[in-house]
């Protein structure tokens, strides 16, 4: 089967077959409807994901992209389309996947041991095997000895690690990470990439990573899909050509560089249409997320 041939990508470079998919994203829409107005979020979205691919999502503020994450991990509907996990349609949250929401998501009142624990809690686990699982995933990520600490008690690095591995206790083959470290200094930031990596080769999870930066799914990704402005198309698919294992050395190489340029190219007036969209809808008063792509422009 070929997993990329419906994907509408003007402009593409460098495909491949990456497999028979695990995830089949198809002919996704979603308008949100209110009282003021209707917004198309996103419009035909096709996309697959493949057992083990690590794939990013790049596009505007504003494109969609925080919306088909939750469409994909049953946390929302789609208005059109539909999403099937090794053949099975996904209507509702799981355990097969993950969610790693958007900067601290982590309950203040419990440690991080009961934060890590709370899927399991959730899904009926057995109170030791729970514990045992919480422990292993508290190791993984470093955080070992800071089980017994409350959110606010750690670094925001800290805090990210805990929710990777509340992300990952339930063993969950996809991982949806929504912009993980966009609250990170940049310091921080390109060591829990890092890590990130090393988890992802260790644990051989499938991922779909939304970012802002062009450089951070340069680094992580096998593969990177851009969005158009709203409503969110599928605009490009990129391979990444770059040797694996990777270190943070590979952002100094040309092929790095080289495509970090072509990426930004493509995607540069869709985030003058997004900036324009989100002045407009300033100027109507109405409440806009937009802010352009946060990207070092080349
Ligand atoms: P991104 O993640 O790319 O920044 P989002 O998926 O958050 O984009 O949003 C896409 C569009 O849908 C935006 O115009 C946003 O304002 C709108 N939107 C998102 N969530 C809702 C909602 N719950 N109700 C109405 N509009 C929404």
């Amino acid at each position: 089967m070929d997993n990329q041939s419906d994907i509408a990508a003007p402009g593409t470079s460098r495909r491949r077959d990456t497999g028979f998919p695990l995830l089949e994203v198809r002919d996704l829409g979603k308008k949100y409807n209110s009282s003021r107005e209707s917004i198309v979020a996103i419009e035909s979205v096709s996309v697959n994901l493949a057992q083990g691919e690590f794939l990013s999502i790049v596009g505007p503020s504003g494109c969609g992209k925080s919306t088909l994450l939750k469409i994909i991990a049953g946390l929302s509907t789609a208005t059109s389309g539909s999403i099937r996990l090794n053949g099975s349609e996904v209507v509702r949250p799981g355990p097969d996947l993950g969610f790693v929401f958007q900067g601290d998501a982590l309950l203040p009142w419990r440690t991080i041991r009961q934060n890590v624990a709370l899927g399991l809690e959730i899904s009926g686990r057995h109170r030791e095997a729970a514990r045992i699982r919480t422990d292993e995933m508290l190791r993984l990520v470093g955080l070992a000895e800071f089980g017994d600490r409350f959110p606010v008690e750690l670094s925001g690095g800290m805090r990210q690690r805990a929710n990777l591995a509340r992300g990952l206790a339930l063993d969950p083959p996809v991982l949806l990470m929504d912009e993980p470290f966009a609250a990170l200094d940049a310091q921080t930031r390109e060591i829990m990439q890092t890590e990130l990596l090393k988890i992802w080769r260790q644990n051989k999870k499938s991922v779909i990573f939304i970012t802002h930066q062009i450089e951070e799914a340069v680094f992580l990704s096998d593969r990177i899909i851009l969005m158009s402005a709203r409503p969110g198309r599928i605009i490009g698919d990129f391979i990444v050509p770059i040797e694996r294992p990777r270190s943070s050395a590979v952002r100094f190489s040309n092929e790095f560089r080289e495509l970090n340029r072509e990426i930004w190219q493509q995607l540069r007036d869709e985030v003058t249409r997004a900036n324009d969209q989100s002045k407009a809808a300033t100027l109507k008063g109405s409440q806009s997320t937009g802010w352009g792509l946060r990207t070092r422009r080349r």
